[in-house]
């Protein structure tokens, strides 16, 4: 997946569930990778129309993803790739497609023309169809790591670990409380470097950040244009967000909605965790500004250098 990744299980079997682990994030890659040859969605990114056959955890994630995306009215958008790509984010050879390019891939987002059916040949398991409008491509990587860490800690757990800390490429994950009993404290990275902002208390429990300030590249202009995309602009988010950190039991759930709400800017942010709240979130805004929500008062604490967070209610 492009990024580094840790597990770290405490126990008497961790070993061999570290193992276990392993195995289970290397069959992620092989499910959903979109540069990994021969992986599922590379195959149906390959053809759309013919569609792929898969099992019930592949249609559930990608109908998960169709629903968040209703969900946020597309902020989270799982068929973002024509566009993503356009830009380089896949390749490393970054570009900025002009306007009639990003016009014409536009057409190819619409997350309503991803079909999943029973796989008609297929009576006896129980296997689906995932398909899609021709030239679509789909990307689950808003989504994908916090698949993967789901997947991984009911690994750990059937493998009879209580407590394990994960982190995929600084998408935190915690199963039960550390080996003292005590829960984890996670911290939320400085976009700016230095100290952590915060450090939140956690057990069970998923602590996941979308940000801009990782993976982007400087434009011949001069700008700096990161790989979280608007789906209605066909180009890269700008607003008055550097860092959203999504809090959550969900590894999944966590993973989206850090994406989504990065991509809706803080007062939409703000109004969904309202309409929800069955979620926390930390929130760095551009000028530095802190908010977080309410579920989480008792648990973070802030560390010497952050300005004054403000406590959404
Ligand atoms: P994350 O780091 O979880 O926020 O996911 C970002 C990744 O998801 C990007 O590298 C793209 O592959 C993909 N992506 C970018 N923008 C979006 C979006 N608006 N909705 C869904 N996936 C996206
Ligand atoms: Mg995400």
């Amino acid at each position: 997946m492009d990024t580094f990744m840790t597990v770290r299980s405490y126990g008497r079997n961790c070993r061999e569930a570290n193992r276990l682990a392993r195995e289970s994030l290397l069959e992620c890659e092989d499910l959903i990778s979109t540069t990994k040859e021969n992986s599922l969605i590379y195959m149906l990114n390959e053809e759309p129309e013919k569609g792929v056959k898969t099992g019930v955890e592949i249609c559930g994630l990608v109908d998960f993803s169709i629903k968040m995306a209703e969900r946020t009215y597309g902020a989270l958008n799982p068929v973002l790739f024509p566009v993503t790509r356009a830009w380089g984010f896949t390749s490393g050879n970054f570009r900025i497609p002009d306007e009639q390019e990003i016009e014409e891939l536009l057409k190819l987002v619409d997350y309503r023309n991803i079909k999943i059916e029973p796989a008609e040949d297929s009576a006896e398991k129980a296997e689906f169809r995932i398909s899609m409008k021709a030239g679509m491509m789909m990307d689950l990587g808003a989504v994908g790591k916090g698949f993967a860490g789901d997947r991984v800690l009911k690994m750990l757990s059937l493998a009879g670990i209580e407590s394990a800390i994960i982190d995929l490429g600084g998408n935190i994950q915690v199963l039960g409380n550390k080996p003292d009993g005590s829960p984890w404290t996670v911290g939320v990275k400085n976009p700016w470097g230095g100290e952590p902002v915060c450090g939140i208390k956690v057990s069970d429990c998923a602590v996941v950040t979308s940000g801009g300030y990782e993976r982007f590249f400087e434009g011949e202009d001069g700008r700096r244009y990161i790989h979280i995309f608007d789906g209605r602009t066909g180009c890269p988010v700008e607003n008055d967000l550097v860092a959203v950190t999504a809090v959550c039991a969900s590894g999944l759930y966590a993973d989206s909605l850090s994406t989504a709400l990065f991509v809706m800017g803080s007062e939409k942010a703000v109004s969904f965790w309202r309409e929800n709240r069955d979620f926390d979130f930390v929130i760095i805004k551009k000028d530095a500004a802190v908010l977080y929500t309410a579920g989480l008062k008792g648990k973070i604490f802030f560390t010497a250098g952050t300005p004054a967070a403000v406590c959404v209610e």
